[in-house]
């Protein structure tokens, strides 16, 4: 049925990610998700003896970095993030200088559980990932990410897999 979407992230992004959201409550926190999106260019299977049937699917994306944007929203800010035309520029440009691309876009939601909003979905766009972490009282708890389906009508949900910063 429905596509298990993976995306990869270290501890230390997981970590700036509800940071960033307990710091702006009550208010939500917006920002984008810059990393790769392992589909593009890269063999999945590295045994090559089993088929991969689709790579976009068994691969997951990685988040590498993060652009935290000011959620522009003075009408409502706890409840209605929206990115706009200029922070999809601002982040796109800090994705190609350190040589990655946006591959979505997270939030918080302030004393509500991180499930994506009417609104949200309203505002998303496919392929992207959308991260959001529920504040609550204050202090980060669940975090989860999306993907809007191609209908936009409903959104997958996507596995948050979180590992421990590999050393390089
Ligand atoms: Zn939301």
């Amino acid at each position: 049925m429905a596509e298990t979407f993976r995306l990869k992230m270290n501890q230390d992004l997981a970590e700036r990610i509800r940071r960033h959201g307990a710091e702006t409550f009550p208010y939500e926190c917006c920002g984008a998700l810059l990393g790769r999106d392992s589909a593009v260019g890269e063999k999945v299977n590295p045994e090559g003896s089993e088929r991969s049937e689709s790579p976009r699917e068994t691969s997951p994306r990685e988040v590498l970095d993060l652009f935290p944007l000011v959620n522009r929203r003075d009408d409502s800010p706890r409840n209605r993030f929206a990115v706009t035309a200029a922070d999809v520029r601002d982040a796109e440009k800090a994705a190609r200088e350190h040589g990655l691309e946006v591959i979505g876009w997270y939030h918080s939601h302030p004393d509500h559980p991180a499930r994506p909003s009417q609104f949200d979905r309203e505002h998303a766009w496919p392929w992207y990932s959308y991260v959001i972490v529920s504040v609550m009282s204050g202090a980060p708890a669940e975090m989860t990410s999306w993907r809007l389906n191609d209908d936009r009508e409903d959104y997958s949900s996507e596995n948050i897999e979180i590992r421990n910063r590999a050393l390089a």
